[in-house]
């Protein structure tokens, strides 16, 4: 009686969320769950955040489609303060969730979609969705699984003019590691070459442990659209608020986003655009949220890097955001006995009979066989870590 959609058949439900609610089934069940699946943020709201969200509750209208004009002020201007850069609110385009916008960017841009492998669970399934095709960049674990100028020269070589969207994340889901200046430089020259847009998503840019984390759009304002949100650095992954910042070359496809939006999700809630002025205004009471927040990722990093180190594991050590993606090559054959020969069975295999929950690095555009898993080393308590890191600081 009914069909389902071609591009929609054979995709799996979001990786991250399957495996999220899977763990929680088994906890249900009473058994004990390690969840390092879901890349959820471990930290609370900031509570002057929070406040804003309660003093904006009563806010019931529709919103403009591409946002409240005082926060699209508010962005463009933390934007300017963190990049050096001179944008206005008419850049800015806010929706429910970078990964909703991600989406829409698809739909509005006509062209085929580069994404280095590894790389975030949804942007290939999203392409895939609208019968996009999805070129992956090749990267190596050498080289900190980062794409280099020149693979992205190579891709882009063939058939120079064509139109291509180029996904950047840094830092990386699911590596942790981020790019030098030089390397983005170096990315950049050959985006403008070839005319790329450049999705810079940035969503962990602000839990990059060390150093300040810089965008690519320094380097190629022209054609870079930087992603971010209150998801990662301010906690808040379930009130889905992202936002995409647009150079005026780009105002079109922002405008084209906008047509799209405004024929289906029209605007993200009302007290969630009030509230989030709050995160992006900052301000000492976030500059501390954001400090201790580094301070705690990048120890529990550590740790997860020096743990998995030590048992035989090929890993990178995190540079930001929340996660570590381990290379099981080395235990093949011992898992091959127990009749284990691909990410996916691995990852099985350790939630049935350890309790700990990972992702396959199938998930991240890896062959079944690669022995690869990502690990978000989220599961504990967010709020009594801030407050350690806090006290220890002070020497209380
Ligand atoms: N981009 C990356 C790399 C992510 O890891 C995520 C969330 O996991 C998103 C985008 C989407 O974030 P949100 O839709 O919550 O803004």
């Amino acid at each position: 009686r009914f069909a389902i959609n071609l591009n929609v058949r054979g995709i799996q439900p979001s990786a991250t969320l399957r495996i999220n609610e899977l763990s929680n089934q088994l906890k249900a069940e009473g058994k004990d769950i390690i969840k390092l699946g879901l890349g959820q943020s471990p930290f609370p709201v900031p509570q002057r955040v929070v406040d804003a969200l309660k003093d904006h509750a009563h806010e019931k209208d529709y919103l403009p489609v591409k946002g409240l004009k005082s926060l699209r002020e508010s962005i463009a201007g933390y934007i300017n303060r963190s990049e050096r850069m001179r944008c206005t609110w008419e850049d800015v385009l806010i929706g429910p969730g970078s990964k909703e916008l991600l989406f829409i960017l698809q739909l509005a841009y006509y062209g085929d979609l580069l994404i280095p492998r590894p790389s975030w669970v949804s942007y290939a399934p999203q392409a895939r969705i609208i019968g996009r095709s999805v070129h992956w960049l090749p990267t190596h674990a050498e080289n900190n699984w980062q794409l280099t100028a020149e693979e992205l020269d190579i891709i882009c070589r063939d058939d120079a003019s064509r139109p291509r969207i180029l996904i950047l994340n840094y830092p990386s889901n699911p590596t942790g590691c981020t790019y030098t200046d030089d390397q983005l430089l170096a990315i950049a020259n050959v985006a403008r070459k070839y005319r790329l847009i450049l999705l810079s998503d940035e969503i962990y840019g602000e839990v990059q442990f060390d150093g300040k984390h810089k965008s690519i759009a320094r380097y190629y304002p022209e054609g870079t659209i930087i992603s971010t949100g209150l998801s990662k650095w301010a906690g808040a992954g379930g009130w889905r608020l992202g936002t995409f910042i647009f150079p005026k070359e780009l105002h079109a496809l922002q405008d084209a986003m906008a047509i799209i939006a405004s024929e289906t999700y029209t605007s993200t809630s009302a007290p969630t655009q009030y509230a989030a002025i709050a995160a992006f205004d900052g301000g000492d009471d976030i500059e501390e949220y954001l400090k201790q927040s580094r301070r705690v990722l990048k120890v529990v990093g550590e740790y997860m890097h020096s743990r998995l180190s030590a048992m035989g594991a090929v890993v990178q050590k995190p540079e930001g955001a929340f996660y570590v993606f381990p290379d099981f090559s080395n235990f093949r054959d011992e898992l091959a006995r127990k009749d284990i020969k691909t990410s996916q069975a691995f990852c099985q295999s350790l939630l049935e009979n350890t309790g700990v929950a990972i992702l396959p690095a199938s998930d991240f555009g890896f062959a079944p066989d690669h022995l690869g898993a990502r690990l978000a080393f989220v599961d504990f308590d967010g709020a009594d870590a801030l407050q350690l890191a806090g006290e220890d600081q002070t020497g209380q």
